[in-house]
């Protein structure tokens, strides 16, 4: 649904050299089993490279995570994409993200309009994504804090994306996601989807192994 795309045409790159390892990393996302076309737009539109240093721009398009400062990672194009396609199931208008680090995965929430609210435990990445989000003009409410108490203040939200890994889902966040809606999450090395019904039942699935870095507790202000 390209009409639903809040970028603006100047924020797409269009022209760019990259166009054309755009359209690889789509066709490797869909050979990966990625069949949402509203997350292979996004994919293609959303201008990855701003996301990481100049220096690694050139890797932009490439389907691996990237080093984006403070030992953290902008997670893989497959990662965003599972995780995009597995809240997108349960219809969300508001979805928390956990993690911000470089912003891509909010700015891919919220181009596909969402209203995304996200947490992050380092200052630095915090200020970097936030920058991001102005210059596309993405409207993301975001927190400097720990993430693993969510964000009480808005739940209950239709879906949850966790983007660092732990040994055990936080109940914190279970607590937070509205009857009928999606989380998802990196928990002891797979990738977690969990349903909550109507009812408030939960029902769990795994949907890969991946590899995330940690989530981890308290503040960096640097
Ligand atoms: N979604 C990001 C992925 C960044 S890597 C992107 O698209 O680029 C995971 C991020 O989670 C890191 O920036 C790390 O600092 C952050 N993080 C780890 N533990 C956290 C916590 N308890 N609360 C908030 N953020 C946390």
């Amino acid at each position: 649904m390209v009409s639903r795309m809040r970028l603006q045409p100047d924020a797409l790159g269009v022209g760019m050299t990259s166009q054309r390892a755009r359209d690889r990393l789509i066709e490797r996302l869909r050979e990966q089993g990625v069949h949402d076309e509203r997350v292979l737009v996004a994919v293609r539109t959303l201008p990855r490279h701003l996301f990481v240093d100049e220096a690694l721009a050139a890797r932009a398009y490439e389907d691996t995570a990237l080093p984006i400062g403070h030992g953290q990672t902008i997670s893989q194009p497959w990662v965003v994409a599972k995780m995009t396609e597995a809240v997108l199931e349960t219809q969300p208008k508001t979805v928390l993200e956990i993690g911000t680090g470089s912003g891509y995965q909010a700015a891919m929430l919220a181009a596909l309009g969402l209203q995304v609210y996200t947490v992050e435990r380092i200052g630095d990445l915090l200020r970097g994504a936030r920058k991001r989000f102005r210059k596309l003009n993405l409207e993301i409410r975001s927190r400097h804090d720990d993430g693993r108490v969510g964000w009480a203040e808005h739940a209950p939200f239709d879906a949850i994306v966790v983007t660092a890994g732990a040994a055990a889902l936080e109940p914190a966040l279970v607590e937070q996601l509205a009857p009928g809606g999606t989380l998802v999450a990196p928990v002891a090395g797979q990738l977690l989807r969990l349903r909550k019904t109507s009812d408030g039942d939960i029902e769990q699935i795994n949907l890969a192994p991946v590899s995330f870095v940690p989530l981890l507790a308290g503040i960096v202000d640097g």
